[in-house]
């Protein structure tokens, strides 16, 4: 064979090789995610378009396996980075974020746990800045986004609630979209709101351990609140307000994965709400957050 007939060939076969390890790699990734939401379609009716996205796929740039076997989750990881494909597939593990409430609260009435009559709202309005007069939905969209990225920079996968403002999810249904594709952790970003314009601060919420429906899942969401609570302890000036332990949210009551909400801080303060709507501030609560996510995950794994 001539010199240019070699290479041809050469390169024919390296790239048989990876197709072979994006097939071998592809399958485990895709049919769980699928097998997960078929599971989770069966108990609720509900549509969970975006983890359909969970799996890009890019070849065009085929490049030589680097991984053995034994890390196919890894490899492929590394080779969709490495494609720029949209977010990670497999990484550090998935974190569900959401930004609570929406454009329209939805007064309807839904059980506050799946054992319990009692019922609440589905979705409410959320909170208003006094001095910006930008709703809660719009500053919990803003921060989770910057969370977003935050994230996904720390190798994490993340999926949403929402990105949008015009949906309609309950927060029995934002936790079943993440017990859906059985996330390691969910966030839900929210802000505060007080009759007095003094209270400040920001605060971490986690399942309260006295609820049956969250027994399996409350000492690893308070495991998480705790990172959470250290780390924007540390990479923010604002007041804390520490740790408190909830009952009444059927965001969390229907949660089957570890969950916690995080109040930013009080859109009843001026000078808080001002604060809040400032990029850099923002970014340091993201990037806050972020770490301590990680720091849960770290210890997690240990
Ligand atoms: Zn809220």
């Amino acid at each position: 064979m001539s010199k240019l007939q070699t290479s041809v060939v050469t390169a024919l076969l390296a790239f048989g090789a990876v197709s072979l390890v994006f097939a071998y790699t592809q399958t485990p990734i895709v049919s769980s995610s699928d097998s997960a939401l078929q599971s989770a379609a069966q108990t609720v009716p509900l549509v969970v378009s975006s983890s359909a996205e969970s799996a890009p796929v890019s070849n065009e740039s085929p490049m030589a396996p680097q991984t053995s076997q034994a890390q196919p989750a890894q490899a492929y990881a590394q080779e969709a980075s490495a494609a720029e494909a949209a977010p990670a597939s497999v990484s550090r593990g998935l974190i569900y974020l959401d930004p609570g409430h929406q454009r329209k609260g939805n007064a309807q009435q839904e059980p506050v746990s799946p054992d319990s009559k009692e019922t609440k709202a589905k979705v409410t309005g959320g909170t208003r800045g006094v001095a910006t007069g930008k709703p809660e939905y719009v500053l919990n969209l803003e921060v989770s986004l910057l969370l977003k990225e935050a994230l996904i920079a720390r190798g994490f996968e993340v999926q949403m609630t929402r990105e949008d403002h015009d949906v309609d999810i309950s927060n029995a249904e934002r936790a079943e979209m993440a017990n859906a594709v059985n996330a390691q952790l969910a966030v839900r970003i929210h802000a505060d709101g007080n009759d007095s314009p003094k209270a400040k601060g920001y605060s971490v919420l986690y399942p309260d351990a006295g609820v049956r429906a969250t027994r399996s899942i409350q000492p690893a969401s308070r495991m998480a609140a705790e990172s959470i609570l250290e780390a924007l302890k540390a990479g923010t000036d604002a007041a804390s307000r520490g740790m408190v332990a909830r009952s009444d949210l059927s965001g969390f009551n229907w949660s089957k994965v570890p969950v916690v909400l995080i109040e930013l801080g009080f859109m009843t303060n001026p000078a808080e709400d001002k604060q809040l709507s400032v990029p850099e501030y923002q970014q340091q609560l993201a990037d806050a957050i972020a770490d301590g996510i990680d720091t849960y995950m770290k210890n997690k794994e240990n």
